[in-house]
């Protein structure tokens, strides 16, 4: 359910600060650490699953929990002109953190990355 060794399950338990943005029984979101735009956020779900291809059909709920998220977090943090979204996935997909987040990220351009 969560991996004593993963960053962000220290986030969610409360072991490592962040900058919360939204939480419910299934999701966190919270500030980017690094911020690639004005507004960068990260959707996460409390359960511990390593990655985007680690996915099944059980978990289709929870995934369109995470996406119907975004608009309302953009919304609720004042981006009015769009966003993106963004869910990294392996080495190749050059995911660094091993608990899956969806980025999202908006805000007047120009932004740092993305
Ligand atoms: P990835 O490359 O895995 O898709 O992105 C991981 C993201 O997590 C990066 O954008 C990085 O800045 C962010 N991140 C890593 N560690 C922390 C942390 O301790 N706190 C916060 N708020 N963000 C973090
Ligand atoms: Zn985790």
């Amino acid at each position: 359910m969560s991996d004593p060794n993963c960053i962000f399950c220290k986030i969610i338990a409360g072991q490592i600060p962040s900058k919360k943005a939204f939480e419910d029984e299934h999701l966190l979101a919270f500030h980017d650490i690094k911020p690639w735009a004005p507004v960068h956020v990260l959707i996460i779900p409390k359960l511990h699953i390593a990655s985007l291809a680690d996915i099944g059909p059980e978990h289709e709920a929870l995934m369109g929990r995470m996406l119907g998220l975004a608009p309302r977090l953009m919304r609720e943090l004042g981006v009015t002109n769009g966003f993106r979204t963004l869910i990294n996935s392996g080495p190749d997909g050059r995911q660094e953190v091993y608990h899956l987040h969806m980025h999202v990220m908006g805000g007047p351009r120009p932004w740092s990355q993305g």
